[in-house]
Formats: C-alpha cells, sequence, structure tokens
C-alpha cells in the first residue's frame, strides 16, 4: 500500500498499475522500461498538461470527429493505465478500439480481449479471431492490422507507440494522431499531431473536448486541423521540457 501522503503517490500507483500488467501477462517486460522513459519526461514537466499538449488534443480530437474510419491502438501499457478512459474516449468519438502490440503473442492478446470484455467492450479488434491483414504487404507482426480497423482506417490515434511501427503506419497513408511523452521519438516527429502528455491525464481530457467539439460546424474542426502546425507545437513542447530543466 502506498500512503497518500507520499510525495510521489500519483505516480508510484501508475507504476504499481504497470507492474501488475506484467504479472497478469499482458505486458512485456520492455514495456516496463518504456514506462519508466515516459515517467522521467512527466517528472521534468512537472506531471501537468502543458499548453501546447492542450492545442494537440483539440486538434487530434477535431482530426477524429472528422474522419471516416478512426481507430485508437492500444498495447498494454495503455491499457494498464486507463482502460476505462479510452473505452469512453472511443463511444464519445464514434472510433473503434484496436489491439496492437509490439510483441504480439497469441496469450497476451487473448489477455487483453478479456480485459475489455471484462470491462464492458466486447467489440475490441485485433482479436484472435479477427481478419488480420498486412500493412504495406510487410508480412511480419509489425505490421498487422485488423482488415475492419488499422487495416482500413484513416485516422489512427496510437498512444506510446513504438517508432517502427508508427513508421509502418505513417507510410501506409493514413493521418496519425500520438500521446507521447517524450516529444524527440520518431514516433512523435513523424506523427501529424502529437500530444507530448501523459495518456492518463490526456485521454479524460479529450473525451471532454470531444462533447464541446461535436456541436461545432464541421468547417470550424477543418480549419483546426488546417491550421495546425506538429513541427511547431513539438518546440513550443520542448520549451516547457527546457523550462522544467
Ligand atoms: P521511438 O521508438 O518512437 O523513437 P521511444 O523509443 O522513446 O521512441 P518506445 O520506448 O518505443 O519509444 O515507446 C514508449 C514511448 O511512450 C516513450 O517515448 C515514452 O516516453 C512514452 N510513454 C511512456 N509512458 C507514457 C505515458 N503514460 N503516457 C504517454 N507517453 C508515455
Ligand atoms: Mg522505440
Amino acid at each position: 500500500m502506498i500512503p497518500k501522503s507520499h510525495p510521489r503517490y500519483e505516480s508510484l500507483l501508475l507504476r504499481d498499475k504497470i507492474a501488475k500488467a506484467f504479472e497478469k501477462g499482458y505486458l512485456a517486460d520492455t514495456a516496463m522500461i518504456a514506462h519508466g522513459r515516459g515517467e522521467a519526461f512527466d517528472y521534468i514537466i512537472g506531471e501537468q498538461t502543458v499548453y501546447p499538449a492542450k492545442r494537440a488534443m483539440y486538434v487530434a480530437v477535431a482530426a477524429l470527429l472528422l474522419s471516416n474510419n478512426p481507430v485508437i491502438s492500444v498495447n498494454g501499457n495503455a491499457t494498464a493505465l486507463a482502460i476505462d478512459e479510452i473505452i469512453e474516449l472511443a463511444k464519445a468519438i464514434n472510433a473503434k478500439i484496436e489491439i496492437n502490440l509490439f510483441y504480439r503473442t497469441d496469450e497476451r492478446v487473448r489477455l487483453l480481449t478479456k480485459l475489455y470484455k471484462d470491462h464492458g467492450y466486447p467489440e475490441i479488434l485485433g482479436s484472435l479471431d479477427d481478419d488480420i491483414e498486412y500493412l504495406n504487404d510487410i508480412p511480419n507482426n509489425r505490421a498487422s492490422a485488423s482488415k475492419t480497423g488499422i487495416y482500413t482506417a484513416d485516422t489512427i490515434l496510437i498512444p506510446l507507440e513504438d517508432g517502427d511501427r508508427a513508421e509502418i503506419l505513417k507510410k501506409s497513408g493514413k493521418n496519425i494522431l500520438t500521446i507521447d511523452l517524450n516529444p524527440l521519438s520518431r514516433t512523435s516527429k513523424m506523427s501529424d499531431v502529437s500530444i507530448m502528455d501523459n495518456i492518463v491525464r490526456a485521454i479524460p481530457f479529450m473525451t471532454k473536448i470531444a462533447q464541446d467539439l461535436k456541436t461545432q460546424n464541421r468547417d470550424v474542426l477543418v480549419e483546426m486541423v488546417n491550421e495546425f502546425d506538429n513541427n511547431e507545437n513539438l518546440k513550443e513542447s520542448i520549451e516547457h521540457i527546457k523550462r522544467g530543466l
């Protein structure tokens, strides 16, 4: 038990969720290291949502609301930290959710599928009985995608994605949105919209934004997306890291 008075209470709680997910068997060991890298960036930005991240979230939600087949890609980390919030966001923006693992094993996919079902979301894509296709005809797990999900999606939200996989998705011509605490990662650099924030803060915030933007005129959303410059926004995000240091 972590006492609430502990100065690193929130952070330790998240670490505990990651450790438990690993014990349950749906997280790869390297996923714990990825979490640590995220923690370090979050520490530096003061574990708060900075302005460029908020701006990117508005643009990402606008892009998701404008798309025909939006998909939220989930891995073990995202699930361990924010399963209910992800399901809520998917409902708010009318997106599908797809299991997308860097280290894909039948056992992990089975455990994750059950977890989403237990949390009231049985329609998860990327499960063992789903139709799987290969992006850009690359015949390996890095490029696998559900036929009705990521394979045919126009916009994909990829929280905490690995750089190799993000590259394959980008090359397939899709609109890529990421939530990644590391603004220097390949994923952040190659995405169309990069949100430098912790997914535990970003996902619920995006659901709130969706309620607001849903009532807006389509032209307003298009303008928001068109006016956004991801490189500029990443530079502003990095300024917050410098300030934190
Ligand atoms: P890339 O492979 O894209 O160059 P990377 O090696 O930094 O980047 P990975 O380790 O492959 O990335 O993926 C994990 C990424 O997720 C890290 O950049 C890390 O900062 C980020 N991350 C970890 N935990 C969180 C979290 N809770 N919220 C948002 N981002 C996170
Ligand atoms: Mg990487």
